[in-house]
This record gives C-alpha cells, sequence and structure tokens, in this order.
C-alpha cells in the first residue's frame, strides 16, 4: 500500500513554455507579435489547468515579455527553456507558438504586368533601314492576400516515422516561411556521442508515442472547433531544439498564422483565446486520462500477479 501510495501520478509537473519574448518579437502580425499572443495564450492556459488539477504543478519558462531567464540571446534562453524543464523534473512540454506565412503579415502589394502595347519604330542599319517592334508594359499593384491560415502540432521525433505524421522539411512547402528556431545556432544532439545516443532511444521509446497522443488529441480538438487542421509534423531536417533538448514528452503547438488578418483577429481576441486554451485543455484531459487508466491497468494487473 505504501508502494500505490507514493506511486507518481502520469503528470505531477508541466512546463509551459510560451514561444520567443523580449528581444525576440517572433513573428509579427498587423495587430500584435507572436511573443505577446503566445504569453496570453499560455497564461490562460495555466490558469485553466491550475484550476482543474490543483496538485499539478504547473511551470512556465516565462510570465512576462522577457527572453526566458531574462537571457540575452536567443539561445541562451533555448536552452534555459530546456534546463528549466529537465531540472524540475518535468512529466510534460508545452510550447505554445504562432504561425506565421507569406511575405508580409495581411497581405503585400506585388507589381504585375497587366497589358502590352505594340509601337513600332524604324531602325537603320547601314544602308537600310527596316521596321522595329516594341512593347510597351503596363502594370499594376495587385493586393496578394496572405492566405495561409490552421494549426499545427510538432513533434521532435528522430529516427522514426509515422503514418500520421508529415515530415516537414524547408524546402518542399515554399509558403511556409516558418519561425522554428530560424534564428538559433545551437546544433541537434550528435548521435554518435553514447550519451545522446542513450537519451534519444528513451525518447524514441517512451516519450515519442505519448507526444503524438496529446498532438493528436489537441489537432482533433481544433478540427472539431471549425478550425483548419494542418496535421501533427516533425521537423527533422533542423530540428526544434528545444523540443528535442528536454526528456519528457514534448509538443509545440501552432495555434494559428499571426500572418493571416482573419487568423489574427481571432488569436488575440478573449473569444480566440479562450476557444484555443479550451481546446488544448481538452485535449490535455483526455490525455491525462489516458495515462492514469495506463498506470490503473499496471496496477491491477501487478496485484493480480500476486
Ligand atoms: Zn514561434
Amino acid at each position: 500500500m505504501i508502494a500505490a501510495a507514493q506511486r507518481k501520478k502520469p503528470i505531477q509537473t508541466l512546463i509551459i513554455d510560451p514561444g520567443h519574448g523580449g528581444l525576440d518579437p517572433g513573428a509579427t502580425g498587423t495587430l500584435e507579435s507572436e511573443a505577446n499572443v503566445a504569453l496570453q495564450v499560455s497564461l490562460k492556459l495555466g490558469d485553466t489547468l491550475a484550476r482543474a488539477f490543483p496538485d499539478m504543478k504547473i511551470i512556465y519558462t516565462r510570465t512576462t515579455d522577457i527572453l526566458p531567464g531574462n537571457k540575452s540571446t536567443i539561445d541562451a534562453a533555448l536552452k534555459y527553456r530546456a534546463n528549466l524543464a529537465n531540472e524540475s523534473g518535468g512529466d510534460l512540454f508545452i510550447a505554445i507558438h504562432c504561425n506565421s506565412a507569406g511575405k508580409r503579415p495581411g497581405g503585400w502589394y506585388e507589381r504585375r504586368v497587366v497589358g502590352k502595347t505594340a509601337h513600332t519604330k524604324t531602325v537603320k542599319k547601314g544602308k537600310k533601314t527596316y521596321k522595329k517592334t516594341y512593347y510597351e508594359y503596363q502594370y499594376e499593384n495587385v493586393w496578394v492576400e496572405n492566405k495561409a491560415k490552421g494549426t499545427e502540432t510538432y513533434l521532435w521525433a528522430i529516427g522514426k516515422n509515422d503514418s500520421k505524421i508529415n515530415s516537414v522539411s524547408k524546402n518542399n512547402d515554399y509558403d511556409y516561411t516558418g519561425e522554428i528556431d530560424s534564428t538559433s545556432t545551437l546544433a541537434l544532439p550528435d548521435p554518435s556521442d553514447p550519451t545522446e545516443k542513450a537519451r534519444m532511444l528513451i525518447y524514441t521509446q517512451n516519450y515519442f508515442r505519448k507526444s503524438l497522443n496529446l498532438a493528436d488529441y489537441i489537432q482533433e480538438e481544433f478540427k472539431d472547433h471549425g478550425r483548419i487542421d494542418r496535421g501533427v509534423k516533425q521537423r527533422n531536417d533542423k530540428g526544434i531544439w528545444v523540443l528535442q533538448a528536454t526528456g519528457m514528452p514534448s509538443i509545440l503547438v501552432e495555434i494559428g498564422f499571426i500572418s493571416n488578418k482573419e487568423e489574427e483577429a481571432y488569436l488575440v481576441s478573449p473569444e480566440g483565446q479562450a476557444e484555443i486554451v479550451g481546446n488544448i485543455f481538452t485535449a490535455f484531459k483526455k490525455y491525462k486520462e489516458k495515462l492514469e487508466s495506463k498506470s490503473k491497468d499496471k496496477e491491477d494487473g501487478e496485484k493480480k500477479a500476486f
């Protein structure tokens, strides 16, 4: 019985990581920065979870508009995020970000040819003269709306693929400017290092499926609430450093495109933020219940064995 009382609940400590902050605003919309939206949604998510699960410890990597740990560089802040999660013995890591695409938030003007007029002129070459046609082009500035929208959840994974996950590489999605670690110079772990290799194996065996599970639940919730579901994704080319550096199930939720005017309005509105928080909360609850029912099965199994 002592063992049962001491048995660790699946999620005792949750790390919430609002992306960017301080000198790093992340992507910018026409109204607000990604860093601010991520912080607002993260704090609201934490509040909702704290009320529902008062025993769960919730740790934020930042609660104000600073780089986590008040660090002066993005890389140092990334390391701080991961170290804080690991040293706090986190059981789950949720990073909140906004997506961005295109040349400019909202949209942009593009100069396009809308017509041409032919002219002829007489050209003299030696003793000969002949007519030459040349064209005059008409241009117009055309407004191009920044259309990319929707939600996606990232996992970090290595050496393991799942048909449900689309691998994203910078090259195959021209529309996606992405923000993930784009300014970071931190290298992914070296798989030839035995310590790293062991850690990656643990990640693959223990954390990958769980991360995927939660990511799936979150995307389902978004979809059920009328959001565009861009799916669960992983990024293997450059990786998401903070996800691979955290020794626990970890996900990064892109709650919408701040570069899309309509979606940005939703992202900054109290109603939109409440819905996003509600979606992640419901998914979290499902994930937690699943983990608890699994550990209960295990417990029952142990009893039977005796
Ligand atoms: Zn971001």
